[in-house]
């Protein structure tokens, strides 16, 4: 939406070269299709989020073919007998795909259909009321939320939408008892309200309940711990005895799609997108009936991004409320089914997330679904 020439680059070469919006129209390189698939559409909500199978792979192993062969579905034997070349396959319009030419007719509309399961929320297991927290420095304050009050549902999936700076970390924070509230209540179903100063024994029972995933988690991990000793030591805190450390750690690796052999590493040796999986297996150790998810793939690549979002509503599909903190309102349409829509630490409209996507009510709402980078060309809508 801001440039008017797009290069496409893959594991150290431009694969594709063409004016926006006739890359937009029609991408001819494999790449750029799994790219254009992956951004989750603003527009109406998606059955299955199609990522790109895979991760990048290290440059100089695929200097003699083409580098995205590995992962492209159309594949054929000349696409690994040497490096292809970018060529000009029409005016203005460069792609380094063999197949460019009849790929270009076969790209197609994504295969979901836009029929949302009905929700059927359980009992209310967190409730919080009137929530407000002013941050003091020196002489100043700063009232970052300003009595937000909202309840969610087992096997809901809410969504909260807002601007940078508009309270949205303030209220995760709030909720995990990582920071103070200055007034209201935060009452967990089965806990009872957890103050802002918690005892020792308030904070483990409220741990067990909710669990968070933050956007980066490569800070969330500790560096010098393998993978599996970070989620044995989780597994720890679940209130039961961990009988078979090594297969609950597998079937917890399972459960967020790693492969169990992941244990042995350090986060220094993964990817981002199994970084952010591990950090999801860490928070579902405990079996968490809320899962507070704070911006979890806004620093994902989109064809990671929607692997890990199609994770999480499957989480969220076996049970776990999903509290679905984001500023993107592509990704708040497919993971949410209820949204607030924060403003200066007000929750300023709520309601069903197509509803309020599609008929924004509020001034705020309009301008925030207004100023939304829109990517689909005709083939994907
Ligand atoms: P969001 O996550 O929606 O971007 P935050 O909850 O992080 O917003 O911040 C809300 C407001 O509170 C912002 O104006 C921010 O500058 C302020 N704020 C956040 N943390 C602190 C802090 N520790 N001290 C002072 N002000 C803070
Ligand atoms: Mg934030």
């Amino acid at each position: 939406s801001v440039c008017d020439r797009v290069m496409v680059m893959y594991a150290g070469s431009i694969v594709e070269h063409a004016h926006a919006a006739a890359l937009r129209d029609q991408p001819l390189h494999p790449y750029t299709v799994g790219l254009l698939t992956s951004v989750p559409s603003t527009e109406r909500y998606q059955q299955r989020l199609v990522g790109i199978e895979g991760s990048v792979p290290a440059t100089h192993t695929v200097l003699d073919r083409c580098a995205f062969a590995d992962r492209c579905a159309h594949r054929i034997d000349a696409c690994v007998a040497a490096a292809p070349p970018l060529v000009e396959v029409a005016p203005g319009r460069f792609s380094a795909c063999v197949r460019s030419g009849e790929l270009a007719a076969a790209v197609q509309v994504r295969d979901d259909t836009a029929v949302r399961a009905p929700a059927s929320p359980g009992e209310v297991v967190l409730h919080v009321r009137d929530l407000r927290k002013v941050y003091r420095s020196g002489a100043s304050t700063h009232t970052a939320l300003d009595g937000v009050s909202f309840q969610l549902r087992r096997g809901e999936a809410l969504g909260i939408v807002g601007e940078s700076g508009s309270g949205k970390t303030t209220i995760a924070r709030c909720l995990l008892g990582l920071a103070s509230a200055t007034g209201g209540e935060i009452e967990l179903t089965g806990v009872g309200v957890v103050g802002s100063r918690r005892s020792t024994a308030q904070r483990r029972a409220a741990a067990r309940v909710v669990q968070c995933v933050f956007q980066d988690p490569y800070s969330t991990l500790n560096p010098m711990h393998t993978v599996g000793a970070t989620l044995a030591e989780a597994l720890a805190h679940r209130g039961r005895p961990v009988t078979d450390r090594d297969g609950e750690v597998a079937a917890l690796l399972h459960q967020v799609g790693l492969p169990a052999e992941l244990a042995g590493r350090r986060p220094v040796a993964l990817s981002g997108g199994q970084r952010q999986r591990v950090a999801i297996a860490r928070a579902l150790a405990v079996e968490p009936r809320v899962l507070v998810c704070d911006e979890p793939v806004a620093a994902l690549d989109v064809s990671v991004q929607a692997q890990v979002l199609e994770l999480l509503r499957e989480v969220n599909r076996r049970g776990t409320s999903l509290l679905f903190i984001t500023h993107d309102l592509g990704v708040v349409r497919q993971v949410t089914e209820r949204v607030l829509v924060l403003h200066c630490g007000e929750v300023v409209e709520e309601g069903a997330t197509d509803m309020v996507l599609d008929h924004p009510q509020h001034a705020y709402t309009q301008r925030l679904v207004a100023s939304m980078p829109r990517v689909g060309g005709d083939w994907l809508a």
